[in-house]
């Protein structure tokens, strides 16, 4: 009797040759640089490295199966393969939502002329299983390959090549209105909910004037209230602040840092982000959260996004994890291009 864990049957494509290696090379360097190596992840660049064999042998890539893919993700687990996938699915299902924007600009930089991202098929025929593949997606057409590709480390011109690596998750309270892959559409009842915020933010400052006038009336007759009423005005004026800063800086300048607690909890920092729908299209305004990040073209670190701050106000610039303070940039969210602005 066959052992039958893996499907042979091959997977669909018909893309010229070559074109799935660098599909998967592309994705499987991608991971290295995002560098997150949690469960899910590794699984996928064990899936990679197990499909690239397949090429390599001359196979084609093919289905697989969860007991497949349990073994090659190797979990020290006590669960059933199905269970087990399914927690890992959690995130890979919503990979292409979090990573393509990031994969296509990867790939660009790069020189790949393809990349790959993981589908799952419920199940060809009554009664069969679900099944899981590597889909090849060549670049969008018309769209070039920069002229430094293949560079990564020290890149000649010293320029700083962003891309989105994560479209971020929102905190669970903004699931209803925010779409992973989307972000926040603003149209029909999002935008009211939008409108409706800032209405909730007005009112009530409105309300803290009011109980700060009603607390300074009576401070003549009790010092006690006086206090007590301009710390109720303290407390509202933080909570505006807190709650209106943000998008403030966000409809002035596009783009500004995303406060943490909107954010997924697993999340690291991020950036809020204000894209303009093309009214042509009949495209409606929409906010993402968003992480740019880039390779650090003098020392090979990573280059993350932060706030100018008092240095650099009103910009957002991009500064190395291991040289913070030197290796420092320009951001340009249109062009995804950085120049050093320390000098
Ligand atoms: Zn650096």
């Amino acid at each position: 009797m066959t052992e039958t864990i893996g499907n042979q049957a091959a997977a669909p494509t018909a893309e010229p040759a070559g074109t799935e290696q660098d599909a998967l090379r592309c994705t499987q360097a991608f991971l290295g640089y995002l560098s997150k190596w949690t469960q899910p992840y590794k699984l996928l660049a064990a899936w990679l490295a197990a499909d690239l064999q397949r090429l390599d042998e001359k196979k084609s890539l093919t289905y697989y199966t969860a007991e497949r893919l349990f073994q090659l993700g190797e979990p020290r687990v006590k669960a059933t393969p199905t269970q087990w996938l399914a927690q890992q699915w959690k995130v890979l299902g919503g990979f292409a939502a979090e990573h393509e924007a990031g994969l296509i600009g990867f790939a660009r930089q790069k020189g790949f002329s393809a990349y790959c991202l993981p589908v799952k098929e419920t199940g060809r025929g009554a009664g069969n299983p679900s099944e899981y593949r590597l889909q090849v997606k060549v670049l969008p057409a018309g769209e070039t390959v920069l002229p430094d590709a293949q560079t990564s480390v020290g890149m000649a011109d010293g320029r700083v090549h962003y891309i989105a690596e994560s479209i971020v998750r929102p905190a669970w309270f903004l699931r209803g209105v925010f779409r992973h892959d989307m972000g926040l559409v603003l149209q029909g009842w999002r935008k009211a909910l939008f409108i409706g915020y800032w209405l909730g933010v007005g009112g009530f400052s409105l309300l803290g004037l009011l109980l700060f006038l009603l607390g300074s009336q009576q401070a003549a007759v009790s010092p006690g209230a006086w206090l007590q009423s301009l710390s109720t005005l303290a407390i509202v004026g933080l909570v505006v602040w807190l709650a209106a800063r943000p998008l403030i800086r966000l409809i002035d300048w596009r783009i500004t840092s995303a406060p943490s607690a909107w954010l997924a909890l697993s999340e690291e920092p991020a950036q809020m982000e204000l894209i303009r729908g093309r009214k042509d299209l009949g495209e409606a305004n929409r906010i993402r959260f968003v992480r740019y990040s880039a390779p650090c073209p003098l020392c090979g670190n990573k280059v993350y996004l932060r706030e100018g701050g008092r240095q650099f106000p009103n910009r957002m610039v991009g500064r190395c994890e291991e040289n913070p303070a030197e290796h420092v940039f320009s951001f340009d969210r249109v062009s995804l291009l950085g120049f050093t602005v320390t000098q």
